[in-house]
């Protein structure tokens, strides 16, 4: 964005305004806008006249029961009043994404000026990346700059295709795009260390491609979560009734013997916290992970897996974090994720580079209220999922 001049250009801006509401359509959680900023703000610094566009939920999926779009839930205009006041400035509205209406809106912008178009995905050609739609879009723009980090792993047609009817010279990626990326590349690249990544969530299947690539680059791996139980099932555990992928014990172990032949280790929750149902108000006892009584599953690490887990952490340079560690949507079995949290925390403190990327673990981050105590926190839960698995991601590769 530095090379490029934007004085008296309309710009048009990919961000991630998918953000979520409460039932008077007042947004909730304004990060997504909050780090829209920087880029918006210097556009405008620079006298350039900003054109923003979004996708927001699913609405072609959740269509009224006539068939038409839930345009009052699914409208971007909602989202006007969070920016206008995070912007100090106004924001005006079209209610077209394309077409003529919206065209005219765009040529009368003056330097310093921002619209908001209608939500993109109004159309069904933004996700199949359609090439007339994306070419709609462009007629709104002199320049395109996309900084939607949150999708820019989807080809859609204002995350990518949109970049095709840009020169060179008038497309580039925001400040937020290249945050993220200068973030990930800490942990890809060359790391301090010890490093640690900690792997959690509810399937391996998800995370399998994250794990190999982390095995070449890491030098401990901590498993935890659903996905432990299927590695402790494939090295002959009783894993009682927690969650396992049957059809993944094969790739379980192949990666455990990876890990060993490259000097990785490996940590698994030694004990977990069991219960006899999946409920806030079951039964709990602690067990050692590998001797689950049937009828029982494990929904959090135990004591013992949090003391070696923090020890880990507490030793190393540079950590990247995955997935939490237990159902922490439920107090009872939130101890672990937020003991981990912790650790996370005391080691930034203590001079080590953290990264918390996909979306369960940053929503876990926010709740013990540790979000200011780790380095980064990444935005986009797919996007920096495909990043760290080292996929080249289309929205980037369009603008770059
Ligand atoms: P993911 O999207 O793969 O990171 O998975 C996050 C989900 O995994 C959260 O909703 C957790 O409740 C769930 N999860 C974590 N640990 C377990 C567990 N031991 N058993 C069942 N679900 C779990």
């Amino acid at each position: 964005m530095k090379n490029i001049n934007f004085k008296g250009k309309k710009v048009l801006i990919r961000v991630d305004f998918n953000v979520p509401f409460n039932g008077q359509m007042e947004v909730t959680d304004a990060t997504r806008i909050v780090a829209a900023l920087p880029t918006i703000n210097y556009v405008l610094e620079q006298g350039g006249r900003v054109i923003l566009m979004s996708h927001l939920g699913r609405p072609l999926k959740k269509l009224m029961d006539d068939g038409s779009i839930n345009v009052e839930k699914f409208s971007l205009k909602n989202v006007v009043p969070t920016l206008s006041e995070k912007l100090n400035r106004s924001v005006a509205f079209s209610e077209n994404t394309v077409g003529e209406d919206a065209e005219n809106l765009a040529n009368n912008l003056s330097d310093g000026d921002v619209l908001l178009l209608e939500n993109t995905r109004f159309h069904k050609g933004e996700k199949t990346g359609d090439v007339d739609f994306a070419k709609q879009l462009a007629r709104l723009g002199d320049i395109y700059v996309n900084d939607a980090f949150g999708t820019a792993h989807r080809a859609h047609a204002s995350t990518a295709i949109v970049a095709n009817f840009f020169s060179d010279e008038n497309k580039a990626p925001g400040f937020l795009i290249e945050k993220e990326m200068l973030n990930a590349n800490k942990v890809l690249n060359n790391p301090a260390h010890p490093m640690t990544a900690i792997v959690g969530g509810a399937k391996v299947s998800d995370k399998i491609l994250l794990l190999d690539k982390l095995i070449d680059s890491s030098d401990n791996i901590i498993i935890g979560g659903g996905m432990a139980y299927t590695f402790f099932k494939a090295m002959g555990g009783e894993i009682g009734n927690s969650l396992c992928e049957d059809d993944r014990l094969e790739t379980a172990k192949a990666l455990l013997v990876k890990a060993k032949a490259e000097n990785t280790n490996i940590y698994l929750p030694y004990d977990s916290v069991i219960a006899d149902e999946f409920n806030a108000n079951a039964r709990v006892k602690i067990q050692d992970s590998d001797k689950i009584p049937t009828g029982w599953m494990g929904l959090d690490i135990g004591p013992k897996a949090i003391e070696t887990f923090s020890e880990v952490i507490k030793n190393s340079k540079t950590i990247l974090w995955n997935g939490p560690m237990g159902v922490f949507e439920m107090d009872a079995f939130a101890k672990g994720t937020k003991s981990i949290a912790h650790a996370v925390a005391d080691a930034t403190q203590n001079g080590a580079f953290s990264l918390i990327g996909g979306g369960d673990s940053v929503a876990a981050i926010k709740k013990v209220g540790l979000a200011d105590k780790v380095s980064f926190i990444s935005t986009g839960g797919g996007a920096m999922l495909e990043y760290l698995e080292g996929k080249e991601l289309p929205g980037i590769k369009a603008v770059v």
